[in-house]
């Protein structure tokens, strides 16, 4: 029987973050602007270390190097998923990531990135851009030359709730006032098609990556009007995406309504979004207060969830 594996997150500053990483989540800030808690992740850039247990201190990256079997033994150099809470106080750049091969070939073997969003919240009348109009690389290239962003980019309205799926190939940014919760590949590599021509505290702009961004936008996504969530709630669980990568669930747990989650996988992610409760599970109770993040290897059994609380659950 092996025990969950509690993570500790990674902060990273960002210039467009906030505070509510903090405020909202209660995770011990550096100073300044952050945006990112990487909060499951074995990625070189936010390697996150155990919390307590048998292999507390020991880095996400040691359990998958040596003790492969807490992962069903499932393949891969790395540990494939990544798991992040965005707070974008400011604008995010327009960006685009590549797939597998191209960043294989272009990023000394990085994986591609596929992500998706869960949006925990929003500000009234806010947006996200997902997607692009241009209908072939030349008109893309005229349209970034000519700075035509309002014709060339798709937004859509957001409200808390909303789920997006951003495949490889999709041009997209989130936008100031949004808290998301972003699953992905185990992947750092964007290319910046736009940054809105702002300045860093130097006074320097960040690199944008424009060839790379020609090379990678795939021309047939189709970009959605909506976020909404259409799949069904069953017994507290809904079905928000299945990709080659990776697939998502939310489980919704209430006070009247407990909700046991079958660990017929590898292994799972999990992320306490809101609220709070516990999870028994192998004849040991948690807590699961919100914001805490953890892994149910292989063969850990059930997880019967009581509480009051909103749960984000990926595996492969
Ligand atoms: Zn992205």
């Amino acid at each position: 029987m092996s025990e969950l594996i509690f993570l500790e997150p990674v902060l990273h500053e960002k210039l467009w973050g906030g505070r509510r990483l903090e405020t909202d989540y209660g995770y011990d800030l550096p100073d300044g602007p952050v945006g990112e808690c990487w909060a499951i992740s074995a990625h070189p850039n936010g390697d996150c270390r155990v919390r307590g247990g048998a292999w507390d201190g020991q880095h996400l990256s040691d359990l998958w190097r040596d003790h492969r079997e807490l992962f069903g033994n499932a393949e891969g150099e790395v540990f494939p998923l990544l798991i992040k809470i965005l707070d974008a106080q400011d604008d995010l750049s327009i960006q685009v990531h590549p797939n597998d091969e191209y960043a294989f070939e272009h990023e000394n073997g990085s994986l591609g990135k596929r992500e998706c969003w869960y949006v925990l919240d929003a500000r009234e009348g806010g947006d996200i851009v997902v997607g692009q109009r241009a209908k072939n690389r030349d008109e893309f290239a005229q349209m970034v030359d000519e700075g035509r962003w309002d014709e060339l980019l798709n937004r859509v309205p957001i409200q808390a709730g909303d789920f997006f799926q951003i495949d490889p190939g999709t041009v997209h940014a989130i936008l100031g006032g949004t808290l998301v919760l972003e699953t992905q590949q185990s992947s750092d590599v964007t290319y910046r098609v736009y940054d809105f021509d702002r300045r860093q505290p130097d006074g320097s702009l960040r690199e944008l990556h424009i060839a790379q961004s020609l090379d990678t936008v795939d021309f047939d996504v189709k970009a959605p009007t909506s976020g909404k969530i259409e799949a069904p709630e069953v017994d507290g669980v809904t079905h928000l995406v299945e990709t080659p990568n990776y697939a998502v669930d939310r489980i919704r747990v209430t006070t009247d309504a407990p909700v046991t989650y079958a660990q017929d996988w590898s292994f799972l992610c999990v992320s306490v979004a809101e609220g709070a409760g516990k999870v028994s599970v192998g004849g040991a109770e948690y807590d699961l207060p919100k914001g805490t993040h953890f892994i149910a290897p292989s063969g850990c059994g059930d997880l019967a969830f009581t509480g009051d609380m909103l749960l984000i659950v990926s595996h492969l």
